[in-house]
């Protein structure tokens, strides 16, 4: 019988015992809502640690899935496919960049960041060979491959994994000093997250933004921004950097909330510059940019912006907060803060 225990049991039986998730079972969603097998239902504040920004199973971006799965699925990157440059188009509109390559998860984004970063400072920085470093933050996470945790300072995201990946130098976030102090003559680009999430809602000084921008400028090297989580609406802002003004950076990695959850898409945008340096042959991945994801990822942009997503963030987020604030009293209770709806509640943690 599929009792919510009988269904943890199987799943702990097989699965590998790489998450510790609560003891619910979830077997149906709709908007920001999701229901257990036993019909019991929650309000999604995780929302797939923001994958699912439009909520799920918008009407929309599963019309588009279902319309897409009934024509076509895959054809790898051998062939152009019909859905990939309309897509594209619309994404680096909306983003501002020349260009982009599409990828599934988040981390395969990254990763295709970290190899144009290099690719880039030997090309156009004329860094010696295999000598490019990238400068990344204390507290970050960037995903869970092995150049990933290499660039983590988190001990059990590490421990057993080693040997790392080389070329990357680790400052405090938040930290502009800290951040020169790293910089040399072989230092390709700087990798943050405009606010840290796995960190726990670490919010940067106002301002931190636009100092990395200018330290960018100033010694030649790429600015990337990880707007994996933070991206698409889920802080108030269509990009979380834009709570800076005068800031853009010159790589911007997405994935999530890219197809509202429905289906692996992610994307490093950036320069004809940068990303024009690519040839034939030195990256690529079977699924990345294949038509099903690229209809999904377009239906679920419009939603985002005809649905004025950021700005409802924003609002919900503002009363959100306010409402968590006034209402929560606990002793172990530290603070609430958060961005739009990426907001976190920072408890004492039990002395071990
Ligand atoms: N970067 C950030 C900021 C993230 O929050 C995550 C995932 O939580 C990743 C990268 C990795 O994305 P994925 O799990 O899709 O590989």
């Amino acid at each position: 019988m599929n009792t919510d225990k009988a269904l943890i049991g199987l799943t702990n039986r097989f699965n590998a015992n790489n998450y510790q998730p609560l003891p619910v079972v979830i077997s149906r969603g709709k908007g920001a809502w999701v229901w257990d097998v036993g019909n019991k239902k929650y309000l999604d504040c995780l929302s797939a640690y923001s994958a699912v920004n439009q909520g799920h199973r918008h009407p929309k971006i599963i019309r588009a899935l279902r319309e897409q799965a009934d024509r076509l699925t895959l054809v790898s990157g051998a062939f152009y496919n019909d859905r990939l440059g309309l897509f594209l188009e619309k994404l680096c509109n909306l983003c501002r960049m020349d260009m982009a390559i599409c990828m599934n998860t988040g981390v395969e984004a990254v990763e295709t960041s970290l190899k144009a970063i290099r690719m880039w400072g030997y090309l156009v920085k004329g860094i010696p060979p295999d000598q490019a470093e990238i400068i990344v933050c204390a507290g970050n996470f960037h995903g869970r491959t092995i150049s990933a945790v290499s660039m983590s300072s988190e001990k059990s995201y590490r421990h057993n994994f080693g040997p790392f990946t080389p070329g990357f130098r680790i400052v405090d976030y938040g930290s502009i000093t800290a951040m020169e102090n790293a910089i040399n003559e072989n230092t390709a680009a700087i990798l943050v997250e405009p606010l840290q999430g796995e960190a726990g809602i670490n919010i940067p000084y106002p301002g931190y933004l636009a100092d990395i921008r200018l330290a960018c400028n100033r010694h030649n090297l790429l600015f990337a921004l990880d707007e994996i989580q933070t991206g698409l609406g889920r802080t108030g802002k269509l990009f979380c950097y834009q709570h800076e003004t005068g800031v853009k950076p010159d790589i911007l990695i997405v994935g999530k909330a890219l197809s509202g959850g429905v289906y692996p898409i992610s994307a490093v945008l950036s320069s004809r510059e940068v990303l024009g340096l690519f040839k034939p042959g030195q990256h690529g991945s079977t699924f990345g940019g294949n038509p099903l994801a690229a209809a999904v990822a377009t239906a679920a942009l419009d939603v985002i912006v005809e649905e004025n997503l950021a700005e409802r963030s924003k609002e919900s987020g503002s009363y959100l907060l306010g409402e968590l604030k006034d209402k929560i009293r606990c002793n172990e209770l530290v603070d609430i803060r958060g961005k739009g709806l990426f907001i976190g509640i920072e408890l004492k943690v039990p002395a071990r």
